[in-house]
């Protein structure tokens, strides 16, 4: 039986996509193999190589002086790629800290340029998306980075920040694909797979192309994306079979409707769960209205005892992995697009029941 799973990544992947996936696994369409036996050098692999770039651009109306890359290393190598690449002119970088992984980025790009916290909600345990502008930032850093959603607390951009002429970076791993979004208010987009797009192992990297010429000598190549860029993510053994399934998302994402079809829902999933939080005396959420997330809901019962057995009784339900981060405690519903309106409804359900017996 399938379960509702509400992990924050890996993350569910529509049962149609799994379904497609089984139907190619052992032969794929005609070839006599599996995408996972193919060379990445192959007539078959460029063609989904290439299929998989095309649907991102479609989806996501990425302009054509941008190019798209599918690398390794998770969101995690971005942090160390997006300072070597585009770190290179003054070598100041200025980050917005609004949550755990923004930290993380903001300590490893310090490894490398001259990186400055320019705004920070940690006062309130990053409950709230600082307020920005231009003059937040040095006018003369080579870029401006914030993550656009924050997986762990729950919060959200709801617009990109101004920051002027300054090239703006945004770590989009947990939300790419949820909402549409604007690629041109970026210069540098990029994203782990594992929550919104497709299986860990890929990475997708939507970057200006005038900016992938500017990498320190010393940047390990395989993080250079001018040579991702020349060899179209092909410089050596991608992540294939990642990268297929990648593919199958996207072309199930358009045809339903694409973005602004998946977004509808989105919002009508994370607005069910906020309203009935909301309207709840048990639960509790504390992110700022304004700034809360559609893709990660945290909230909390009236005392950690009753959190646990709310997590172990939920799974019983087939309601698994909605256990809260450590940094934030209680639960915490991840409902990425692939999270049917169904799982949010039963969830729901199964929060009232248990408020009912034990408030
Ligand atoms: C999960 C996550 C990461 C880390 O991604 P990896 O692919 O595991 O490196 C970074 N940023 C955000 C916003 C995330 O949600």
């Amino acid at each position: 039986m399938r379960v509702y799973n509400f992990s924050a990544g890996p993350s569910m992947l529509p049962l149609e996509v799994l379904e497609r996936v089984q139907r190619d696994i052992v032969d794929y369409r005609g070839v006599g193999m599996s995408v996972m036996e193919m060379s990445h050098r192959s007539k078959p692999y460029e063609e989904i190589n290439a299929r998989a770039e095309a649907l991102l651009r479609e989806l996501m109306n990425i302009p054509d002086d941008y190019d798209v890359l599918f690398v390794q290393g998770g969101a995690t190598n971005q942090f160390s790629a997006v300072p070597l690449n585009i770190g290179t002119g003054s070598r100041k970088a200025d980050y917005v800290i609004s949550g755990n992984f923004s930290q993380k980025a903001f300590e490893e790009g310090a490894r490398f340029v001259d990186a400055k916290i320019a705004a920070s909600s940690q006062d309130k345990n990053f409950t709230y998306i600082p307020k920005l502008s231009e003059k937040s930032f040095r006018s003369d850093a080579d870029y401006v980075h914030i993550c656009y959603n924050n997986t762990i607390f729950g919060t959200r951009f709801t617009a990109a920040p101004d920051t002027g002429k300054i090239p703006l970076v945004a770590d989009m791993s947990s939300m790419i694909l949820s909402e549409e979004i604007n690629v041109k208010d970026f210069s540098l987009i990029y994203a782990g797979a594992q929550k919104n797009i497709g299986p860990a192992g890929v990475t997708v990297v939507i970057v200006k192309h005038d900016l992938t010429n500017r990498a320190d000598p010393k940047c390990p190549v395989m993080l250079r994306y001018a040579d991702q860029v020349k060899n179209k993510s092909l410089y050596n053994t991608p992540p294939c079979f990642s990268t297929y399934v990648v593919a199958e998302v996207l072309q199930y994402l358009k045809e339903r409707g694409g973005i602004p079809a998946v977004q509808k829902i989105n919002e009508r999933k994370a607005k069910k769960l906020y309203d009935y939080i909301d309207a709840s005396d048990f639960y509790s959420n504390s992110v700022e209205k304004s700034c809360r997330s559609l893709m990660n809901v945290p909230f909390v019962s009236p005392d950690k005892e009753l959190d646990d057995m709310f997590v172990k009784q939920a799974a019983t339900r087939g309601l698994v992995s909605i256990k809260g981060h450590r940094l934030v405690g209680g639960m915490r519903a991840s409902i990425y697009n692939a999270m049917p309106e169904e799982g949010v409804d039963a969830l729901i359900a199964f929060m009232d029941e248990f408020a009912k017996n034990n408030g």
